[in-house]
C-alpha cells in the first residue's frame, strides 16, 4: 500500500515582514478528515494556499506520499482546492464547469462529459447538469464546485471555508455531505474554518491555529475534553479558566456541579442564569473574582432552582481539571 499522508515540515510563509505562517510542522493521515480551525488572521489560508500551490513556500516543505511538492505547479501535486466563493463560471453550464479543467487538458468532449457525468452523479446533481450558476441554489452551487475539484482525482482535496456563503440550516446539511463523501471517496480532506462546532462536527483531526502556528493538534475529542493552553480551552468554548493553587487548569462548564453552600469544593456567587434548553447556564464568581460558569441539565436545575445573587457551592471530580501550559 502506499501511503498518502500529506506532511508539511517546518513550513513558513512571509508576505514581506509579516509571518503568516511561522515553522509550522504537522502529519496529515492519508483518508483522513482534518479542520485547520482558529481566528481570523492566524494563518489557515495562507497554509492551505500553499499546499494547494496558490501560493509561495517562504521556507520548509510540503510532502504528499514522501514526494516533494513544494515547487510544482497546482495542477501537478495531487491536490485539489475548493474555494469560499466556489468561483464558477457563470456563462458555462454545471456540466461545463465541472469538465472544465479537464478540457485545459485538451481531453475530448465525449471523454471530459463522460467524467463530468460521474462526477455530478457523486454529488447527486445530474438531473441540474445543463443549468448556468445563477439558476442553483447556494447548496447546488457548493457542489458543482465540489465535483469540479473531485473531477481531477486527487489525493488531497483542499477547502476554504467552505460552508460560510450557506445558511445556517444548509450549513449543517452540508457539512453531514461532506463527511459522507469524504468517507466515500477515502480521501483526505483539509478543511479551513473558524468555527469550533463545525470542526468538531467533521473532523477526525482538529489542528487549532493561533498567532502563525499551531497551538494543538489531535482527535477532536482530545483538544475539546482536554485543552493544553488558555487560548485553546476559550476558542473551543464550553470550558472555563481557572487559577487554583496547584495552577491553572481548564474544566468543562458541563464537569462543574452546584452544591448547597458548605459542600462544595468552592464557595460561589451566582451572577447570571440563562435557560438554554436542555442545560441552564449558571454563571458565578468564586474567590479570586473569577467567573466560573456550571452547565446544569435542566431536570436538576429546576429540581433546586436558585436565582442571581444566591451563594452556592461548587465542585467537580479532580480528573476533571485539565492543567494548561501557557
Ligand atoms: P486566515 O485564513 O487564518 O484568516 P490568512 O492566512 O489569510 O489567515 O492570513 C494570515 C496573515 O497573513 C494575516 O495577518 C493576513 O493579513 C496576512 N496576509 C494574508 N495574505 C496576504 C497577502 N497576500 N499579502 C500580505 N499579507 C497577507
Ligand atoms: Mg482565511
Amino acid at each position: 500500500m502506499i501511503l498518502q499522508d500529506l506532511e508539511l515540515v517546518s513550513v513558513t510563509k512571509r508576505y514581506g515582514t509579516t509571518v503568516a505562517v511561522d515553522a509550522v510542522s504537522h502529519h496529515f493521515k492519508s483518508a483522513s478528515y482534518t479542520c485547520l480551525l482558529g481566528p481570523s488572521g492566524c494563518g489557515k489560508s495562507s497554509t492551505l494556499r500553499m499546499i494547494a500551490g496558490h501560493e509561495s513556500v517562504s521556507d520548509g516543505s510540503i510532502l504528499l506520499a514522501g514526494r516533494d511538492i513544494s515547487h510544482l505547479p497546482p495542477a501537478k501535486r495531487g491536490t485539489a482546492m475548493m474555494f469560499q466563493s466556489y468561483a464558477l463560471f457563470p456563462h458555462l453550464s454545471v456540466r461545463d464547469n465541472v469538465a472544465f479543467s479537464l478540457k485545459m487538458k485538451g481531453i475530448d468532449k465525449p471523454e471530459r462529459y463522460g467524467k463530468a457525468g460521474e462526477m455530478l452523479e457523486l454529488v447527486d446533481l445530474s438531473a441540474l447538469a445543463d443549468r448556468l450558476p445563477d439558476q442553483l441554489s447556494g447548496g447546488q452551487q457548493q457542489r458543482v464546485a465540489l465535483a469540479r475539484a473531485l473531477i481531477t482525482r486527487p489525493q488531497v482535496l483542499l477547502l476554504d471555508e467552505p460552508l460560510s456563503a450557506l445558511d445556517p440550516f444548509l450549513r449543517i446539511r452540508m457539512r453531514a455531505e461532506l463527511r459522507k463523501l469524504q468517507k466515500e471517496l477515502q480521501i483526505s480532506f483539509v478543511h479551513v474554518t473558524h468555527g469550533q462546532d463545525e470542526a468538531l462536527a467533521l473532523a477526525d483531526e482538529v489542528v487549532v491555529m493561533n498567532n502563525a502556528v499551531i497551538e494543538q493538534a489531535g482527535p477532536a475529542r482530545t483538544v475539546f475534553n482536554a485543552p493544553k493552553t488558555r487560548f485553546v480551552a476559550q476558542f473551543m468554548g464550553g470550558h472555563n479558566v481557572i487559577a487554583l493553587p496547584e495552577g491553572h487548569f481548564a474544566i468543562r462548564t458541563d464537569a462543574v456541579t452546584t452544591t448547597a453552600p458548605d459542600q462544595g469544593t468552592v464557595a460561589a456567587d451566582i451572577l447570571a442564569i440563562e435557560y438554554q434548553g436542555t442545560h441552564v447556564s449558571v454563571l458565578t464568581k468564586i474567590a479570586g473574582d473569577q467567573e466560573v460558569t456550571a452547565l446544569i441539565a435542566d431536570a436538576d436545575f429546576f429540581a433546586h432552582p436558585h436565582n442571581p445573587g444566591d451563594r452556592i457551592g461548587l465542585t467537580w471530580d479532580a480528573n476533571s481539571l485539565h492543567p494548561l501550559t501557557a
